[in-house]
């Protein structure tokens, strides 16, 4: 299936089985928002389970945080986000349509990579398995045509970017001849700065009214309580903050469903150390956090790092985990070595001491930060893309059918077991609610006695439900299910007493912090 049409599947799918649902849908929607329906929070509130445990339950040195969403408007002059929050957009004035100029150019860029690629796969297709790619990328004339081009467009961007000169990237959106894919022209306007942080007003007093914001990223609210939480918790550095929340960002440009929303959760961690270590941190933090998604099991080859090039201007390393969306290899999660650019700024902005006295070298310091940040959304469409599938099969009669499966890993599923009786007669009914009764203590349950057992499985494979647990005649015999497994469909037999401890041992977190080990 061409990846465009799964996407629109998946995001149909997402709303047909109460995933994710557009807000305010009856008045026809507000742009870049969602809500998520009855699954839909179910899996979200796994996700950030499984993140929260990872850090807090799994280092003594972490600990966690909720922070108000409003703050003094001063912590947002300090960080920068006030003077430097800043997407660079352009206007088509012919489509009216409005584009983040960075990504206009980003995208010229794939298209080039896109070119050379296609190269590369007509040559594999013509040399088959003598086929040297690594000598053919650094030999064909074509393909290092194509990287010329590559190269030069690239670092002139680069160099844009760094100086945030807003007139160069212009001059290159009109020799690279980028055309508007609304209207097809390349009638620009300037290229502008535009805030993404949203403001309101605090309280009515006769001297006016605060204004606040809404906050961009969780971090500050850590930074601004780091010495609350050293003190209170005796905290000893290496130690981190965790936090979860909302953060809200007016994005230029929102696409690609809940990939980039204008309010959207995040899960940040703030990891402080001593000076002159952040670098080796940062490394640690950096294979953590792959391992933490690749534990999942969606296949390595999924994810990249992508190393930044241009910092931002409080950082001393950065990179990202990409993940192969359906539209292509993109972040989900930032890993950023932050240096003492925040508490410093705290410190000079508030007149409060923010320092850490180190008993071992006996003399105090500003610490530095490693953060890994994660958006909640996207590890949700992560996790919902890959785990979409369509198969094959056949039914009682030999008929080949399509069956949607969400092969959601188990521990993550918003529903863990569904438990059917056969048929609505004969105690059967009485008996599935009784197991029900017995498991929903350490389970999410879901009871079903409507249509045919087929359509029942059918149901719960496509909201991902890993067990099914079928009640029939012989169950008030031998007091033995039959339980159905989601991926592989095999059935066995079992007795009821047996499925709290067979469930248990799939559902769990355990399998999957077991491999987050250092
Ligand atoms: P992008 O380059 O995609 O705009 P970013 O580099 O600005 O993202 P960060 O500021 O590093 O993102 O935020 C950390 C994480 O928060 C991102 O990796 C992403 O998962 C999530 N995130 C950021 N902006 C959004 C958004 N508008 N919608 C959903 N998630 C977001």
């Amino acid at each position: 299936m061409a990846q465009e049409d799964l996407f629109k599947k998946l995001i149909a799918h997402c709303k047909e089985y109460g995933y994710v649902f557009p807000s305010s849908e009856i008045y026809d929607g507000l742009s870049a928002v969602y809500d998520y329906g009855q699954y839909g929070v179910e899996l979200k509130n796994n996700i950030k389970k499984y993140w929260w445990d990872s850090m807090v339950l799994l280092h003594e040195n972490i600990v966690g945080i909720d922070s108000a969403i409003f703050m003094h408007p001063t912590i947002w002059k300090a960080s920068g986000h006030v003077d430097a929050f800043n997407d660079p957009l352009i206007d088509n004035k012919d489509s009216k349509k409005r584009y983040r100029a960075d990504v206009l150019i980003e995208e010229q860029l794939a298209k080039i990579e896109g070119k050379i690629d296609k190269e590369v796969e007509k040559a594999s297709a013509r040399f088959g398995e003598m086929f040297d790619e690594a000598q053919f990328r650094a030999t064909n004339g074509r393909v290092l045509e194509y990287q010329i081009k590559w190269d030069e467009l690239h670092n002139r961007f680069a160099e844009a970017l760094n100086n945030a000169d807003l007139v160069e990237l212009k001059q290159i959106i009109e020799d690279q001849e980028i055309v508007c894919p609304i209207s097809g022209t390349r009638n620009w306007t300037e290229v502008r700065q535009f805030n993404l942080m949203f403001s309101t007003e605090m309280g009515s007093t006769a001297d006016g009214s605060l204004k606040v914001y809404l906050r961009p990223e969780t971090a500050q609210g850590i930074f601004v309580n780091y010495m609350n939480v050293q003190k209170s918790g005796r905290m000893k550095i290496p130690f981190g903050i965790a936090q979860i929340g909302k953060a809200f960002r007016n994005e230029i440009v929102a696409r690609q469903f809940i990939f980039r929303m204008r309010e959207f959760e995040q899960m940040e961690l703030q990891f402080f150390v001593r000076p002159g270590t952040e670098l080796e941190w940062f490394e640690k933090w950096k294979q953590l956090r792959i391992k933490w998604h690749q534990a999942l099991g969606f296949g390595n080859e999924n994810y990249k790092f992508h190393l930044h090039e241009k910092l931002a201007h409080y950082a001393n390393a950065a990179v990202d985990i990409e993940f192969k969306f359906p539209f292509g290899f993109k972040e989900v999660e930032g890993i950023h070595s932050r240096t003492d650019y925040d508490l410093s700024q705290h410190q000079k902005f508030s007149g409060k001491k923010i320092q850490y006295f180190d008993p071992e070298l006996n003399e105090s310091y500003v610490p530095y930060v490693v953060e890994t940040s994660i958006g909640v959304d996207r590890m949700f469409l992560q996790i919902m893309a890959a785990s979409y599938h369509e198969d094959t099969v056949e039914d009682n009669n030999g008929q080949k059918e399509t069956r949607v499966v969400l092969r959601l890993p188990a521990p993550l599923a918003p529903v863990k077991l569904a438990v059917m009786p056969l048929i609505k007669k004969d105690g059967l009914p009485e008996k599935a609610r009784e197991i029900i009764e017995e498991l929903k203590f350490d389970f999410n349950c879901q009871y079903d006695e409507k249509d045919s057992i087929g359509k029942r499985y059918r149901r719960q494979d496509a909201i991902g439900t890993p067990f099914c647990v079928t009640v029939d005649h012989d169950t008030a015999t031998d007091n033995t299910v039959t339980i159905r497994y989601r991926d592989s469909m095999l059935q066995e037999r079992v007795q009821i007493s047996q499925l709290r401890e067979l469930i248990s041992a799939q559902v769990g977190f355990r399998t999957l912090f077991k491999q987050l080990k250092d």
